[in-house]
């Protein structure tokens, strides 16, 4: 991103606070002719963020609508058909047929980046403060040279995800349950690469994951933020123990990466924002509780949002939005319903033993 477009003296219909797949996607679907937009990120190949970088079915059929095809050079290797689960308290592994893309999550993101039309303005940084001067809100944003300007906007869309300054500045008192993502990445050689989603409850209230990507094992989970750090390296542990890894993996550790993960409730959580200030995406708490999947929650979130701003009428794009959010919201409502069975262990045993809907693995496809 860089500051080509930026008119600092004008003042936008609307600023749009982070470029991740909420954020560009609105500022592509939104009608940027009618409307002046600012779209406000200082995301680079250094700071990116931490993700499993895995499309979901549910994205994929959001794309799907909008023909967007991804190229190439955004999947990495290997492209995998089933989820190893593994239950690290009964030791129970069972195969789950799944259909996700395996990508680099960054130049996915650069990719929705780069459909968005020349009409929005752009800037490449951090927005530090907003505050409300009369009928419009002043944002303060630091570019990466510690320059800060200040801009003017009639309209805010938080699409800054789980550490939205949006939501904090806004919506102090809309809570939701937040986690510390941890991952590290490890080379690896592994000629049996596979996913895999992780129970343990005793260092995790969420499941965590390992998988392989061009050349790299990755493994990351979602922790309390308190001993986050003990409770990952004791999984890693456990996994180590029991084969999943290999026991000198520490040595080819390329790097240790952290972030916030929301996790909404069934009845606390979403919060889509108000007229004049909207939130899109994971600042909205629009994530899977039970999988922390997000990015199709984000596409659709902000494909409804732009569709009030076009509908044309101002006074009732909040109402729009939210009543085009009702499905995406009981969707995520049903998988706060459905995670106790995902995550109480007794259940989850019975379950897997069974091995209904599993997959049986050929003894002889495994290298
Ligand atoms: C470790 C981890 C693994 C995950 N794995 C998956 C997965 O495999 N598949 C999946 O579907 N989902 C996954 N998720 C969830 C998914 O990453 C998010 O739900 C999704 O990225 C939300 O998109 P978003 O556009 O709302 O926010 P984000 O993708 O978080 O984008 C927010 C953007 O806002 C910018 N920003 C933030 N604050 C400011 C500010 N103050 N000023 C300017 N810019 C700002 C950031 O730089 C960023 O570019 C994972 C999450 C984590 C933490």
């Amino acid at each position: 991103m860089n500051e080509l477009n930026f008119d600092s003296g004008c003042i936008y219909d609307i600023a749009v606070i982070g470029a991740g797949p909420s954020g560009s996607n609105f500022s592509r679907l939104v009608d940027s002719v009618k409307y002046k937009i600012v779209l406000i990120d200082g995301e680079n190949e250094e700071n990116k963020k931490p993700c499993g970088g895995l499309l979901s079915p549910d994205a994929q059929d959001i794309m799907a609508r909008y023909n967007i095809t991804l190229p190439s050079d955004i999947l990495v290797s290997p492209q995998i058909f089933s989820v190893r689960t593994i239950d690290l308290e009964s030791g129970l592994i069972r195969h789950y047929r799944r259909s996700y893309i395996n990508m680099d999550r960054y130049k996915f993101d650069r990719f929705l980046l780069g459909m968005v039309p020349q009409s929005v303005s752009r800037i490449e940084g951090r927005c530090i403060s907003i505050s409300q001067e009369d009928k419009y809100y002043l944002l303060e944003i630091k570019g990466r040279e510690r320059i800060s300007v200040k801009i003017k906007a009639k309209n805010i869309v938080g699409a800054d995800g789980a550490s939205s300054i949006v939501r904090r500045t806004f919506f102090k008192k809309s809570t939701i349950q937040r986690y510390t993502a941890v991952q590290q990445w490890f080379y690896s050689a592994d000629t049996n690469p596979f996913y895999s989603c992780i129970f343990d409850s005793s260092t995790s209230e969420s499941c965590s994951w390992v998988f392989f990507k061009n050349g790299f094992l990755v493994f990351g989970g979602a922790f309390k933020p308190s001993g986050c750090r003990i409770a990952f390296e004791e999984q890693k542990r456990k996994l180590i123990n029991m084969g999943i890894i290999p026991g000198n993996i520490e040595n080819s550790l390329v790097r240790t990466e952290a972030c916030s993960v929301l996790r909404p409730h069934l009845f606390k959580g979403f919060c889509p924002g108000k007229n004049g200030v909207y939130l899109l995406g994971e600042a909205a708490g629009f994530i899977s509780p039970s999988s922390l999947e997000g990015i199709s929650s984000a596409l659709l979130s902000s494909e409804k949002l732009a569709d009030a701003f076009n509908s044309g009428k101002e006074n009732l794009i909040y109402r729009k939005y939210k009543s085009g959010t009702l499905y995406l919201m009981g969707k995520l409502k049903l998988k706060c319903i459905k995670r106790p069975f995902m995550y109480n262990r007794k259940l989850r045993t019975i379950i897997m033993k069974t091995g209904i809907l599993s997959i049986n693995i050929k003894e002889s496809a495994v290298k």
